[in-house]
C-alpha cells in the first residue's frame, strides 16, 4: 500500500493511557494504518517522543509556548511535523479532509467539542471520552446521524456490549435483547465500608486492581461514578432506556459485559483486562487484528464471581441513573461536578466521601431543561462548575 492508502488516524489525547495503547496497536500494523495527527496537553517530552517514532502531519498541543517548545525539539531532530495549538486546532485535526479516524482519548469534557468536530466530518470515531456522550448524548448521536460518521465504542464494556449485539437493530426489543448487563470491577475500595473511605488517599484511589488507566478515571472507577458515566453512555450508543441496563460487579474484569436476549442466552465477551483488545477491535472493524493481547488461561480462572452493586456505599451510581432519568442538562451537570470534586480530592483540597457530596449537591434542584445546542451544554457545564467550586470552599 502506498502511504495514501493507509488509514489515516488522529489521536486527540496522544499522551495518556488510551493514546499509547492506540498507538502500540498502530506500530504492530504500520501497513495499515498511518499516523495524520497526535494531541497532548501537558507531557511535551512525550508528545515529542511520539512524534519522532510516527512522523505526524501535526502535533497539537494547550498554547503557544508549547508550541514553541515542541517546534524547537522538532526541528533539532529534522522532523517535518508542523505544531499547532489551542482548541480550535485540535477540532481541526480531528475534522480535517484527509482524517479517516478520529481516536477521541481526551479525557473529560475538553473532549467533547473535537469528537463533535470528528462526527460531523463523518469521520470513523474510536470514542474513548464517553464524558462527550455524558455531556451531550442527543447532540451528538444526532451529528453522528447527520454527518454520516461511524462511531465504535472503545470503552471495555461498551465494546463488549457492541460485540454481542447485531450488527444493526431498529431498538433492542426489536433484536430480541431483554436486558443489558454492564459489569464494572466494583474498584479499588469495593470491600470497603463506609468509614474505611473516609481517609484514602489520591494514591490508593488511583491503584486499580484490574487496569492500569488514568488518574481521573481511576478516581471514577474508586467512586463507581466511572459506571454510572458509563451507564448513561450506554444509553445513548445502544439506544436503550434505563430500565434494559443493570449493573453487575464482576471483580475479575475478565468478563467485559453481556447482552441478554428473549429466549434466555446470555452473549458475553471475555478477555485479559487489557484495553489494547477494544481499541483493536474498533481500529480494524469489521475485521480482526492481532493486538499484542496475553490470551486467557481458562485453566487458570479460579472463579468468575458476579454481585449487585451497592449503591449505600457508592452513591454515585444512583446519581448518574437519575441524572438520565431526568434528562436535560442534568448528565452534563454531574459530569461537569464530577470533574471538579476530582480534580480538588486529587489536589488533596477534600476528601473521598466529599467527592459524591459535591455531585449530589449540583444535581439537587437541577432542573433545566433540553439543551437546544452546544451553547446551551457548555452554559450548564459551566454553571454547575461554578456551583461545585461554591461547594467545595465551604468543604476545606
Ligand atoms: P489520561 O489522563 O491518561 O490521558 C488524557 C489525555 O487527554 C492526555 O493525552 C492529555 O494530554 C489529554 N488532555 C487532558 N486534558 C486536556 C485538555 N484540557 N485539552 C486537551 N487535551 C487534554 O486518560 P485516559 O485514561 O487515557 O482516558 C482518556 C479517556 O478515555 C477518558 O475519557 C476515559 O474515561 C476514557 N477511557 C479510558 C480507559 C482507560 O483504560 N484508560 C478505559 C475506558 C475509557
Ligand atoms: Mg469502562
Amino acid at each position: 500500500m502506498t502511504a495514501s492508502q493507509l488509514e489515516q488516524v488522529t489521536i486527540l489525547g496522544a499522551t495518556g493511557s488510551i493514546g499509547v495503547s492506540t498507538l502500540d496497536i498502530i506500530a504492530r500494523h504500520n501497513d495499515k494504518f498511518s499516523v495524520f495527527a497526535l494531541t497532548g496537553y501537558s507531557q511535551i517530552d512525550k508528545l515529542f517522543e511520539q512524534c519522532v517514532a510516527y512522523a505526524p502531519r501535526y502535533a497539537v498541543v494547550a498554547n503557544a509556548d508549547a508550541a514553541a517548545q515542541l517546534t524547537r525539539m522538532l526541528k533539532l531532530q529534522g522532523n517535518k511535523t508542523q505544531v499547532l495549538y489551542g482548541e480550535q486546532a485540535l477540532a481541526d485535526v480531528a475534522g480535517h479532509v484527509d482524517v479517516d479516524t478520529v481516536v477521541a482519548a481526551i479525557v473529560g469534557a475538553a473532549g467533547l467539542v473535537p469528537t463533535l468536530a470528528a462526527a460531523k466530518q463523518g469521520k470513523k470515531i474510536l470514542l474513548a471520552n464517553k464524558e462527550s456522550l455524558v455531556m451531550a448524548g442527543g447532540l451528538f448521536m444526532a451529528a453522528v446521524k447527520h454527518g454520516g460518521a461511524t462511531l465504535l465504542p472503545v470503552d471495555s464494556e461498551h465494546n463488549a456490549i457492541f460485540q454481542c449485539l447485531p450488527a444493526a437493530y431498529e431498538s433492542l426489543e426489536h433484536a430480541g435483547v431483554s436486558r443489558v448487563l454492564l459489569t464494572g470491577s466494583g474498584g479499588p475500595f469495593r470491600d470497603r465500608c463506609r468509614s474505611e473511605l473516609l481517609n484514602v488517599t489520591p494514591e490508593q484511589a488511583c491503584a486499580h486492581p484490574n487496569w492500569s488507566m488514568g488518574q481521573k478515571i481511576s478516581v471514577d472507577s474508586a467512586t463507581m461514578m466511572n459506571k454510572g458515566l458509563e451507564f448513561i453512555e450506554a444509553c445513548w450508543l445502544f439506544n436503550a432506556r434505563s430500565d434494559q441496563i443493570e449493573i453487575v460487579v464482576h471483580p475479575q474484569s475478565i468478563v467485559h459485559s453481556m447482552v441478554e436476549y428473549a429466549d434466555g442466552s446470555v452473549l458475553c465477551q471475555m478477555g485479559m483486562p487489557d484495553m489494547r483488545t477494544p481499541i483493536a477491535n474498533c481500529l480494524s472493524w469489521p475485521e480482526r487484528i492481532e493486538a499484542g493481547v496475553e490470551r486467557l488461561d481458562f485453566t487458570r480462572l479460579s472463579q468468575l464471581e458476579f454481585h449487585a452493586p451497592d449503591f449505600e456505599r457508592f452513591p454515585c451510581l444512583r446519581i448518574a441513573i437519575d441524572a438520565i432519568n431526568q434528562g436535560g442538562t442534568t448528565p452534563a451537570a454531574i459530569n461537569a461536578a464530577n470533574e471538579e470534586a476530582v480534580a480538588a480530592f486529587l489536589a488533596r483540597k477534600i476528601g473521598f466521601l466529599d467527592i459524591p457530596s459535591v455531585v449530589a449537591q449540583v444535581a439537587n434542584g437541577w432542573s433545566h431543561g433540553e439543551p437546544s445546542g452546544l451553547a446551551d451544554v457548555i452554559s450548564a457545564d459551566q454553571e454547575a462548575r461554578a456551583l461545585a467550586q461554591r461547594y467545595i470552599t465551604t468543604l476545606k
